[in-house]
């Protein structure tokens, strides 16, 4: 069915395609679940891996700017090369992460939260409310300098001011081969972090907490526990206290072993690494790498939406041999329905925003009415309505939902 009148998307919204399963899935959606029901300006780019080597990596920078630009993206999972893949797209080199690029651009914090449903019980079985990830996304170990160091020598740590004079410290005196690394963030980026945090916590009424390793790293963790306290103490105090909510600072060891006790119903800032590892457990735990959303807020005014997971390369093989699979697309219809939901707040069109809600809970309701793909349906609540189905069907299911949603 398609509608009368298509529901109009006022501004661009600027299109991340990928690779692999991903790929095929994200074009299922598109023709299955939005194109016959929104009229959309998407400004393509594609970010297929061949596509990624025959530009030299411009095209993902492209797409980057693409999305400070309009201020919106949707992007689908993408690989990140490595010599396997060199060789197997004969790459002229191991390109960088896209996300790595992407988030190196537009700085800011990922946001993730699971997708729950009533048959799904989370693996941690206290975890009855979810619990968001805010990932900060830039610099430490991912914008790193790294060195393998042959015999003995002397490493140091030097920074040269624009004026003033050169500081120096020495980090090992070395008597044999050995390996070295220097990473580095920015006072902007982690005060962007954190008020990405505090905005995020507010705006959902969730308590806030942050941990790092600041008995250990007294210089670089301790300024990200000194920067959140200040940004915490000077603008969102006042405003935490009035809606009862609270921040709460702890080291990441403390923060693991509390989490496992807590019911969720928070926002966990995370540095980088800390992020790109619990957020994977946290998805796992709650059913599925499948039912994890994710939201790039850049300090720029911009946000790029996207899956957790990568591109399901195990089930593209199997779809290469013309095997159908169950991969789930949840995670990447949710891509699209947060990044068309914020699309329509920004450019104050509602019925955007009510497409958005529709298509979520039609996915939503499809599962919990026992329609679902092979990973879920391991862990499901057992009832005898519930069936594994193939991704077109599960699609389809979703579709005669939304049909009925949208009158
Ligand atoms: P993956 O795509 O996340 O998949 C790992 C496994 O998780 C799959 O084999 C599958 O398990 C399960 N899985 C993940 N998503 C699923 C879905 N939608 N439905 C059902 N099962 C799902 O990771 P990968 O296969 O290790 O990585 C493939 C490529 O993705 C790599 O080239 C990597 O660079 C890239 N990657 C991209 C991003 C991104 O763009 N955001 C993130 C991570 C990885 P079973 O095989 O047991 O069914
Ligand atoms: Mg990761």
């Amino acid at each position: 069915m398609v509608l009368n009148k298509k529901i109009e998307v006022k501004s661009t919204l600027v299109e991340l395609d990928g690779d692999e399963m991903t790929r095929i899935l994200w074009s299922m959606i598109k023709e299955e679940l939005l194109l016959p029901y929104l009229k959309m300006d998407l400004d393509y780019y594609d970010l297929h891996i061949k596509h990624r080597n025959e530009t030299d990596d411009q095209v993902t920078v492209e797409a980057a700017r693409a999305v400070q630009k309009f201020g919106v993206g949707v992007k689908c999972a993408t690989i990140t090369p490595n010599a396997a893949r060199v060789e197997e797209f004969d790459l002229k080199q191991e390109w960088k992460s896209p996300n790595g690029t992407i988030r190196g651009l537009l700085d800011g914090t990922v946001f993730r939260a699971p997708i729950m449903v009533k048959n799904v019980t989370p693996a941690v079985r206290n975890w009855t409310k979810p619990i968001y990830i805010g990932r900060h996304a830039y610099g430490d170990v991912y914008r790193n300098s790294e060195l393998r160091v042959n015999g003995p020598g002397k490493a140091e740590i030097v920074f040269t001011p624009i004026d003033g004079a050169t500081v120096r410290q020495t980090i090992h005196e070395f008597q044999g081969p050995g390996i070295l690394q220097g990473i580095h963030n920015t006072d902007a980026s982690i005060k962007s972090f954190a008020k990405a945090c505090f905005t995020f916590g507010h705006d959902r009424k969730l308590d806030v907490w942050f941990s790092t390793k600041d008995t250990i790293s007294k210089t670089y963790d301790v300024r990200f526990k000194e920067i959140f306290a200040e940004e915490y103490e000077s603008n969102w105090k006042a405003k935490f206290n009035n809606q009862g909510l609270s921040y709460f600072y702890t080291l990441i060891d403390d923060a693991v072993a509390r989490i496992m006790k807590s019911e969720g119903g928070l926002l966990w800032a995370c540095k980088n690494y800390d992020g790109d590892v619990m957020s994977d457990m946290l998805a796992s735990s709650y059913g599925s790498l499948a039912m994890m959303t994710s939201v790039l807020v850049s300090p720029r005014g911009c946000y790029m939406y996207e899956a957790a997971h990568g591109t399901v390369q195990r089930h593209y093989y199997k779809y290469l041999e013309g095997t159908k699979t169950s991969t789930n697309p949840m995670a990447l219809i949710f891509a699209w329905s947060t990044g068309l939901r914020k699309r329509g707040e920004l450019d104050q069109t509602p019925d955007v925003v009510t497409f958005a809600t529709a298509l979520e809970q039609s996915a939503m309701e499809t599962i919990e009415n026992g329609v679902m793909t092979g990973d879920l349906i391991k862990i499901a609540t057992p009832d005898e309505r519930n069936r594994q189905v193939y991704t077109e069907d599960f699609l389809q299911a979703i579709k005669m939902r939304l049909v009925s949603k949208l009158g």
